[in-house]
């Protein structure tokens, strides 16, 4: 149930409102927006006579039941969009944030390269997995910490903000210095390590799962909002279907729902959803056409060779020839990229 109250109403008559409530036993969430600000009740809000708590209260204008279980992810609790700062860079409506690098960080000469060259064509983010998620034991694990202090030097020579993928609760201090932290599609259920990044200060990077719905999706940013940390980037990354052809399959319709139903910025991945390089730009380009707040790109120095998912990765050329296409298209946008 949300409370949306008149304008200019006092912060002590706020606060007594708010605490009114929570005396009775409900959590409150407190938004205040540039139209308007409004207090959600998270509790047992059935047994709550809406038009009776309307009625007697001099600062609520309205109120309205929500029926998603999401409530701080919410647009209809919280109405402006949420915009990340992160090292200079914005993500968030009204911007194409692109965010570039290869899955996994193999060595400071092959990161250092890739950087300084998706920088040179406007990516604003690197990204490199140092702990790598594999379906196989045997497959290459990533260079784990360091992989991670691989980024952090890279990170220096350059300025880009960092983003990498966080595999447990236990590697958090490892994470300091990264700007941000990613939970993979594996990951997206794993509600004690939402709940820890939800105690950081910094941006989280939560991916899709591979046979998750949309609503899940949600309900795992809520626990990383609800945790105390709102700083959540929502990412598409391809779902399984009966397809075989492609690695995934890239539902851009959960982008332009998720866009509708949340006020968190919304990206896409055409690497992981696709698995195949020539698919990546047409998808990328798809993505910026229903309305994504950015789109993270698996780039490399030499395919060929990489030692994860080179088979979706695109060369540093090819890079640089997409993200010429995604200017021209994000003029159009009205988007900053
Ligand atoms: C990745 O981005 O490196 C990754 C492992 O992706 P996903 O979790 O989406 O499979
Ligand atoms: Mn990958």
């Amino acid at each position: 149930m949300v409370f949306i109250l008149y304008p200019n109403v006092k912060k002590e008559k706020i606060d007594s409102f708010i605490s009114g409530w929570e005396q009775k036993g409900f959590s409150t969430i407190l938004s205040i927006g540039t139209e308007h600000t409004a207090v959600c009740l998270i509790g047992n809000t059935a047994e709550v006579d809406l038009d009776h708590a309307v009625q007697t209260s001099e600062i609520v204008s309205y109120g309205k039941r929500i029926t998603e279980q999401y409530k701080a992810v919410n647009r209809t609790v919280h109405e402006d969009n949420t915009i990340i700062r992160v090292g200079g860079v914005s993500v968030g409506e009204g911007y194409f944030t692109v965010i570039s690098g290869p899955c996994s960080v193999e060595s400071e000469e092959q990161i250092l390269e890739i950087a300084l060259s998706v920088q040179k064509s406007d990516a604003k983010i690197l990204r490199g997995g140092a702990f790598k998620p594999r379906s196989s034991p045997y497959a290459f694990q990533g260079r784990q910490a360091q992989g991670l202090e691989m980024l952090k030097t890279v990170k220096r020579k350059t300025g880009l903000p960092i983003v990498s993928e966080i595999m447990n609760q236990t590697q958090i201090e490892l994470f300091e210095e990264i700007d941000i932290v990613q939970i993979g599609a594996r990951n997206m259920q794993n509600f004690d390590l939402l709940k820890e990044v939800g105690k950081l200060k910094k941006p989280v990077l939560l991916k899709r799962g591979l046979a998750n719905t949309i609503d899940e999706l949600l309900m795992s940013a809520e626990y990383i909002v609800s945790a105390g940390n709102g700083q959540v980037i929502l990412c598409e990354r391809g779902i399984r279907t009966f397809e075989t052809m492609t690695r995934n399959t890239l539902d851009l319709s959960a982008v332009v729902l998720l866009k509708q139903k949340t006020h968190l910025p919304v990206i896409a991945d055409p690497s992981h959803a696709s698995g195949i390089r020539s698919l990546v730009p047409p998808l990328a380009k798809a993505a910026l056409a229903v309305g994504a707040d950015g789109i993270m790109v698996e780039t490399h120095n030499n395919p060929a060779k990489a030692l994860c998912d080179g088979a979706q990765s695109l060369d540093l050329n090819q890079f640089e020839n997409l993200m010429d296409e995604l200017k021209i298209r994000a003029a159009v946008e009205k988007k900053e990229i």
